[in-house]
C-alpha cells in the first residue's frame, strides 16, 4: 500500500505517518526528515539547502526528487511508502507519478488533513518547544503556510479529482483522525 499524507505544515502528517508505519508495516517518507538529515551530516546537499530550509523556503525540486528516487527504488520499501510532505509542487507530483510507474507501483490513498491557519500556528508553537526545530518560529510558520497555499494548493486541486483522494478534518483529536484513516484503509 502506498499513501500520500497531504496538508499544510503542522497538519499532523508526521504523527499519522508514524502511526501507519506500525499499523500497516510501512515506511515514513518525510522529505523534511531526509533534508534535515543531509544538513546534520553536513553533506554537499546539506550545505546547499540549509539557508532555504531555515528560511521556510522550498528546497529546489531537483534535490528533493533525487532523494525521493532513491527511496522509491529501494526494494525493501516497495509498496510500503507513506509520503509525508511530498509532493509539494505540481512538478514533484508529476515526478512521483513517473517514478511510481517506472518502479511498477501505484498510489492507493491520498489523505488530505485540512486545518486552519490559526490551528497550525498554535500547534507549531508547541512543536517548537518540544522538538526545537529551527524553522518553527512564528514568522517562518506563516511564511511556510503561505508558501504551502501558493505552491501546494495546486497539487491539492490536481489530486482532489482522484477517486483515491479523501479529505479529513485535521483539527480533530489525533486518535479521531487515526480511526478515520483506519476506516478508509479498512484495517
Ligand atoms: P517539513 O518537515 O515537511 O515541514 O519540511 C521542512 C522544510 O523542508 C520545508 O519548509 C522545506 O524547506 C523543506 N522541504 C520538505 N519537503 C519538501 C519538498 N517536498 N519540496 C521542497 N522543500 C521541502
Amino acid at each position: 500500500m502506498n499513501i500520500i499524507l497531504f496538508g499544510p505544515p503542522g497538519a499532523g502528517k508526521g504523527t499519522q505517518a508514524k502511526y501507519l508505519v506500525k499499523k500497516i508495516n510501512s515506511f515514513q517518507i518525510s522529505t523534511g526528515d531526509l533534508l534535515r538529515d543531509e544538513i546534520k551530516k553536513d553533506t554537499e546537499i546539506g550545505r546547499k539547502i540549509i539557508n532555504d530550509m531555515n528560511d521556510g523556503k522550498f528546497v529546489n525540486d531537483e534535490i528533493v526528487n533525487q532523494l525521493i528516487e532513491k527511496v522509491i527504488f529501494d526494494p525493501q520499501k516497495k509498496n510500503k511508502l507513506i509520503f509525508d510532505g511530498y509532493p509539494r509542487s505540481i512538478s514533484q507530483a508529476q515526478n512521483l507519478d513517473l517514478l511510481l510507474n517506472k518502479s511498477h507501483q501505484k498510489l492507493n490513498f491520498i489523505f488530505f488533513l485540512n486545518v486552519s491557519k490559526e490551528t497550525i500556528v498554535k500547534r507549531i508553537e508547541k512543536r517548537k518547544i518540544l522538538e526545537k526545530r529551527s524553522d518553527d518560529d512564528s514568522k517562518t510558520i506563516l511564511k511556510r503556510y503561505d508558501k504551502y497555499m501558493q505552491t501546494t494548493k495546486p497539487v491539492l486541486d490536481f489530486y482532489s479529482k482522484n477517486p483515491i483522494f479523501h479529505e479529513i478534518d485535521g483539527s480533530m483529536k489525533i486518535d479521531e483522525i487515526t480511526s478515520k484513516i483506519d476506516t478508509f484503509l479498512n484495517v
